[in-house]
This record gives C-alpha cells, structure tokens and sequence, in this order.
C-alpha cells in the first residue's frame, strides 16, 4: 500500500527530518531575501533525486515535480519558508544564529514536512498514477508575498488540486489536524486617511476647520459600518490604530488629521462594502464639516476560501486513518495568508495542525519572540499529507467525493 509506505518512509526519517527543520531554525532569512534557504532546499531535493525542478518561480519559489510517468491527477503541496523581523527569545539549542530575524511562524516546520515528503514519494517503490508538484514559496510573512507571483507564473496552471498546512502553536499538540470548510482566514487590507481641515488660534474655532473634531467624529461613525452596515452574520473588523493630529502648542487648532488602521473581513462582499462605506461616510462627514479627505486603501491577501469537498477529503482521509474524532472542524481567523491565491484558482483547503508543546505551561502565539512548536507535529502532517497522495495516486479508489477525479477516469 502506497499510504503505508511513505508512512514509513517518513517514520524512519524522521531524526534527519527534526535536523533538517533545526538548520532551517537557525538559519531563518526576511522575506524576499531566502537566498541561502533556497539553496539548501535545492540541495535537499536533488539529494532525494528531483531533476524536474523549477527555480526562481516569482522570486525564490522552487517547484519540483514528481512525475510518475502514468495518467492520473495533478496535485500541488506547498511549504512557505521565510522567516520573520524578530529577535528570538527562546532558550533552545538550535535557537536563531542571526540576530533580528527568527522562524517564529514555524515556516520551518513546514519547509521540513514538505521536504520530508517529498524524499518519501521518491523513494517509495510503489506504482503511482499521476504527478505531485512540491511548492516551496517565499514571503508568505510580507505583502505582496510570494504566493501571487507563483500563481502568476503560469507554473501551476496544469494543477488539479492544491494544499496546504500551517501548524497551530496555540493549541497543544494532540495528535490531531483542524479544518475549516469555506471561508477559513480573513482578507487583510490597510487603510489611511487624511483629513485637511484649516488650521488656526484656538480661541476662535470659528475661524478654522478643526480637523481633530473632524476626525474624532468620523472614528465613531466609521464603527457603524460593522454595526450597522453589514449583515451581523458576517464577520468583519474595522479598527483605526493611529490618530494623529496638531502639535507644538495647546493653542493651536490643528490644520489637519490622520488616521490609519486595518479591515479584516471573510466575505468578498463584506469587503468591498466596508471599504465603499468607508470612502461614503469619510467624503459626506468632511463635507458637513468643511474639510477635505482622501482615503487610500491598500488591499492585502485575500480571505483563505476552503473549498469544500477537498476539506471533506482531508477529514475522511485522516478519520478513517486515525479515528473519527482526530481531525476537529475549527472557526474561521481573522489572521491572514497567501495561500488565499492558490485557493482562488484551484479547488483545495488549507488546514492546521496543532503543534503548542503540550509540557509547556505558556505557549507563546505565533510571530512571538519565545514562539516554539512540537516537533511530532511534522509527522501529523507529512502523514495527513501522505493520505492525500494515496488518494489521488495510488490507482485505487479510495472513499472520498464522488467528483473528484481519480486516476482510473484519465485513461
Ligand atoms: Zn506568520
Ligand atoms: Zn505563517
């Protein structure tokens, strides 16, 4: 049995496996700058024997496919390896040996599952049907990130499917993976305002524009764009991180305001209405007052869209593996992720794996300067990764959807 294989496969590794993430741990590099990290998964891949690999794929991307040489579906795993501007504050051996910079989003531990998998479907000695096609994606960590520019390229237009993972620091390690069907991670934009009132003495308002009155009153209506405006059903947050506006004197009416902030929705719609309402209210609250605004909104990654047969897939896959009970449907997070674009052209999921040491009384949340993971989370989904293969690749029909295509249907 192929499934039962790269289990194996992946079991007997997974010392080298545990190495290989802690040279990544030390070695962590910002986004857009993985040079070293590249190289080294390159080096990886050939060692394991991959000569069918893609290099600078919208910048550092490496794509290496697995081609089995037999008809049956494509499928795309992906790992993200940049690390993030922190300095580490753990007091592990293998801690960052570069100062500022740490893998406190565990990058690491994906880079390493992937890798781990992909070493095991080249070894495996059984016959499969189909090609696997291993992501390995720069800047996940900083807009524009990496995943657009992959998907841009054109590289992953043959794929059928696509997955991937992100291990949970804040729940503890149990064994287990965590999905959630349809809207899954929240699109992330960023905005800015700038209101030009007119400024003068302050003992005669009458004279001026006060933009810091102006501004004031508009932070309170823009939070009825959530309140009132969308449907209480979705979700949505709107919040204004920075208020800037006057200095130098108590006596001076300020002559203009900033205000800058954050939008973090699930819905596309809810999205757009946000940001129309927003521009609305800013425009006619100014106009009321006799000030000028222009608003600047910045759009992030799009919201994470499970779809939901292949998310289905993955909870049977590993259910009917492990027993009901060890894949836990999760709610949506307001957090974001690039994964969202592979998800925009391809049907797939992305799902979790809870990796908190569950020894430890404090496990700090990701992009944490004292950020750690359970290492056995690699197995959990480098195995969840293996059952999505055997699905796919192994000739065999597996339970699973009724739509999904199986090799059997290419011939
Ligand atoms: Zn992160
Ligand atoms: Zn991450």
């Amino acid at each position: 049995m192929l499934y039962e294989n790269l289990e194996k496969i992946i079991e007997d590794s997974y010392d080298e496996t545990v190495k290989l993430r802690r040279y990544l741990h030390m070695n962590p590099e910002l986004s857009f700058q993985e040079e070293h990290t590249r190289e080294y998964i390159l080096k990886k891949l050939k060692e394991y024997g991959y000569s069918d690999i893609k290099e600078n794929v919208g910048g550092n991307g490496i794509l290496a496919t697995y081609d089995s040489q037999n008809e049956g579906p494509i499928i795309g795993l992906r790992a993200d390896f940049d690390a993030l501007p922190i300095q580490e504050e753990t007091d592990l051996e293998f801690r960052s040996q570069k100062d500022g910079v740490m893998h406190a989003c565990g990058h690491d531990v994906h880079t390493a599952i992937l890798l781990s998998v992909a070493k095991a479907v080249k070894a495996s000695t059984d016959p499969l049907y189909g090609k696997i096609i291993f992501i390995f994606q720069h800047a996940e960590e900083l807009p524009p990130g990496g995943a657009k520019a992959i998907v841009a390229s054109g590289e992953l237009s043959e794929i059928d499917y696509i997955y991937g993972l992100h291990v949970h620091g804040n729940d503890k390690f149990d064994g287990k993976i965590n999905y959630c069907s349809g809207y899954a991670m929240a699109a992330s934009d960023n905005f800015e305002i700038k209101i030009q009132g007119a400024g003068g003495h302050g003992s005669a308002p009458h004279m001026t524009t006060d933009s810091t009155v102006v501004a004031a009153f508009l932070i309170q209506q823009l939070q009825t764009i959530i309140s009132r405006k969308k449907d209480p059903s979705e979700s949505g947050v709107l919040t204004i991180a920075i208020f800037k506006s006057g200095e130098g004197a108590h006596n001076i009416i300020a002559d203009t305001a900033t205000l800058k902030g954050t939008v973090r929705t699930l819905n596309p719609e809810v999205q757009a209405l946000v940001e129309s309402e927003m521009r609305k209210m800013t425009a006619l609250i100014c106009e009321a007052h006799g000030a000028k605004a222009t608003v600047s909104y910045e759009k992030g990654y799009p919201a994470v869209f499970n779809h939901k047969e292949p998310t289905e897939l993955v909870k049977n896959l590993f259910e009917k593996k492990f027993g009901a009970g060890q894949a836990e449907a999760v709610a949506p997070a307001m957090g974001g992720e690039d994964f969202a674009y592979y998800l925009e052209e391809k049907p797939g999921t992305f799902f979790y794996v809870p990796a908190g040491i569950p020894e430890q009384e404090i496990n700090y949340p990701h992009h944490h300067s004292k950020f750690t993971v359970d290492e056995r989370s690699m197995l959990v989904g480098a195995k969840a990764f293996s059952l999505i293969i055997d699905h796919y690749l192994s000739g065999a029909k597996t339970e699973g959807s009724d739509t999904d295509k199986k090799a059997g249907e290419y011939a």
